[in-house]
């Protein structure tokens, strides 16, 4: 299959679908890989890399749109794109169709089958597209609140880790899922005092289990919270409640309560926020507003700030499944994997996910 690769035009999205490596595998199952010209300029893949993992370099989004029977991209197509549409081709990305009408429209009377990264859902419930990004803004959450803890970023002037005879910084993180485990771990390593809420009990007892005990696990009731809000130097919130707007837990009389220069990252902020003072999504060019003196931070694309690690952590997990769309006909694939078959959105014209049907009123 010939298998293209755009350059993402999406502002500040310097992800590109593919790294060198995971050409490779495509390439060396047998298929022809077309990358856009500095396609992952951005983040230090040069087309000679491409080249020399077994792809061509196309030399613009037409040509590349254009030679493909398989698109592999990261970021939903944008209007620019839909010009490219046609009957039979195979679309491969982050889609988020039930906030897209516009797009939803043009794939379904285009004739596209599109397969999007978010809904491929494992018989668990797990999200294994989804996971890689929680993964980095976990990781990253910790490091940008260590960073706005020094004083000329707004913050109190703490060091994360303290040093001999002068206490650790406290980290209260809110929700203990993959955002909530990885920021827990980056803050344990650099020397915190770690708390993590969750309102899952056998959550709170793997997260035991997995940091032995060198973490406090809460149980997330109103009163606890309060308290872990009132005393954290860097408050993380990583709440999902599947399907819904993150709840509003952190009030602003909580946020009241925390010391002047604490810090604030809202990693939920993509589900609409779970602190009641952020009331705005913020960007990686103004990432930050100082309210009640406690610093905020609220982009809702963390992972965009470490594009090459995040374009790895996605690849690394989009890979397997792209080489079974494009390894044989859409149906053999999609009934050997469950998965799979979950993140079918459009089907020749026809939307088959049920929650983006209903979203936009098409039949299901
Ligand atoms: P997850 O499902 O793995 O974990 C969520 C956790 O929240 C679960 O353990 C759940 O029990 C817990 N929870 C639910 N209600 C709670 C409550 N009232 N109090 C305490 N805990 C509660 O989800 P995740 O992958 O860790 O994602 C967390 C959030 O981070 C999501 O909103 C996700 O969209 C967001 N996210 C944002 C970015 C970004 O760039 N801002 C990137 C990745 C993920």
């Amino acid at each position: 299959m010939i298998i293209g690769v755009p350059k993402e035009i999406k502002n500040h999205e310097r992800r590109v679908g593919m790294t060198p490596a995971t050409a490779h595998a495509y390439a060396s199952a047998g298929h022809e890989v077309v990358v856009e010209t500095a396609a992952g300029a951005a983040i230090g893949y040069r087309d000679a890399d491409y080249e020399a993992a077994g792809a061509r370099i196309g030399r613009d989004a037409a040509e590349v749109w254009g030679a493909a029977e398989m698109i592999v991209k990261v970021k939903e197509p944008l209007p620019e794109e839909y010009g490219y549409f046609r009957s039979g081709l195979l679309l491969y990305a982050y889609l988020h169709l039930a906030a897209e009408p516009g797009l939803t429209q043009a794939l379904a009377e285009s004739g596209v089958t599109a397969v999007a990264y978010e809904t491929i859902q494992l018989d668990s419930g797990a999200l294994p597209l989804l996971s890689p990004m929680s993964e980095v803004a976990g990781r990253m959450a910790v490091q940008i609140g260590a960073s706005y803890l020094e004083g000329h970023h707004g913050g109190k002037g703490l060091l994360l880790g303290g040093v001999p005879g002068v206490a650790p910084a406290r980290v209260t993180i809110v929700g203990g899922g993959i955002v909530g485990v990885n920021a827990a771990r980056i803050a344990l390593g650099m020397g915190a005092e770690v708390s993590i809420l969750d309102i899952n009990p056998e959550r709170l007892r793997q997260l035991d289990d997995r940091f032995h005990g060198r973490v406090r696990t809460l149980m997330s009731d109103a009163h606890t919270l309060a308290g872990a809000v009132r005393e954290a130097d860097l408050l993380i919130g990583a709440v999902l409640v599947p399907g819904a707007r993150a709840p509003r837990l952190v009030s602003e009389a909580m946020v009241r309560a925390m010391s002047p220069g604490s810090v604030i990252v809202d990693v939920a902020i993509d589900q609409g926020g779970s602190i009641a003072t952020i009331d705005r999504i913020t960007t990686h060019d103004d990432p930050i507003y100082i309210k009640h003196d406690v610093v905020h931070y609220a982009v809702a694309n963390i992972p965009g700030a470490v594009a090459r690690t995040s374009t790895q952590a996605l690849a690394n997990c989009t890979t397997a499944y792209g080489l079974r769309l494009a390894g044989g006909p859409l149906r053999e694939a999609a009934l050997a994997d469950r998965a799979l078959a979950r993140g079918i959105n459009v089907l020749g014209g026809r939307i088959v996910c049920q929650a983006v049907a209903e979203a936009h009123g098409y039949p299901h």
